[in-house]
């Protein structure tokens, strides 16, 4: 195919143009490949047809994707690829393979994961989050001091931009390690207008290392308030309790056993 020729050439040049002025942003640039490899295979009409489309739609999946992540605010490396499900034999597997699917975030459900530090919680989370900015839903992760710093700026503010909020309106908010710290009276209600305002609208997986009878203590003590928020979390709800070993002491258990 003599696709560098003078006249092949202006024929990509006026190809090209028309594709960007359609708003393709990656296979103008790669046309005379696209071509070539066409010609080289050769494709059936509609075959070459949707490897453009392809080509094109990969490229910007490719790109919404590595966009996505970065804005989520994700901690790096953290998939379900590098979780070794072998190391925690407690873990129903089948659970974790259930949500990865990410339908419970199409059904707007919640997620739990709870149990006791370093047996995986925030990573699974986090593997869980990159599966679902994947699958295209708006996902933030944020930590839960991070969570309720923002909930209180935007309560001295006025309160109203929290409506508008990321962490409101996004398909999956993931809230990293409620438990550490004791909320106050305040905080606890605005976590309470978080939660009732993302119930059924949006889904919200809480990663903690105090189980739900724990919490009113976790909320100001409030036990109104806690069985509200409950109510509302668990009405459509994936509780994931892991009791296993940490794995961050894993290696100390080696040394030491030796
Ligand atoms: P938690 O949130 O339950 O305290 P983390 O998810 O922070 O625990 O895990 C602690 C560290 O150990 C992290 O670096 C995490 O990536 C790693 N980790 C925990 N469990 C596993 C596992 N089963 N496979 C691989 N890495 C793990
Ligand atoms: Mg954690």
């Amino acid at each position: 195919m003599p696709v560098k020729s003078t006249n092949a050439r202006s024929d990509f040049d006026a190809i090209e143009q028309l594709l960007r002025s359609l708003g393709f942003e990656h296979v103008p640039g790669t046309l005379p490949e696209l071509v070539e490899r066409g010609v080289r295979e050769s494709l059936p009409l509609l075959a070459f047809l949707e490897l453009v489309a392809r080509s094109e739609y990969d490229f910007r999946e490719e790109r919404r994707v590595k966009t996505s992540l970065k804005l989520s605010g994700l901690p790096v490396g953290k998939t379900m690829d590098t979780y070794d499900f072998a190391f925690q034999r407690g873990l129903n597997k089948a659970t974790i393979d259930l949500l990865t699917t990410c339908e419970f975030a199409q059904r707007k459900e919640n997620v739990l994961l709870l149990g006791p530090p370093g047996v995986g919680k925030t990573h699974l989370a986090a593997g869980l989050a990159v599966k679902c900015v994947q699958n295209g839903f708006s996902t933030v992760f944020m930590t839960a001091d991070e969570l309720i710093d923002g909930l209180r700026k935007d309560d001295q503010a006025g309160g109203r931009r929290a409506h508008r909020r990321r962490y409101m309106t996004c398909a999956v908010l993931v809230i990293d390690e409620l438990g550490f710290q004791t909320l106050e009276r305040r905080e606890a209600q605005l976590f309470f207008r978080l939660i009732n305002g993302r119930y059924e609208k949006g889904s919200t997986v809480i990663t903690s290392n105090k189980g739900v009878r724990e919490w009113p203590d976790l909320l100001a003590g409030d036990e109104v308030l806690a069985t509200a928020i409950l109510d509302r979390l668990l009405h459509h709800c994936h509780v994931v309790n892991i009791d296993g070993r940490s794995y961050r002491l894993r290696q100390i258990e080696k040394r030491v056993s030796r």
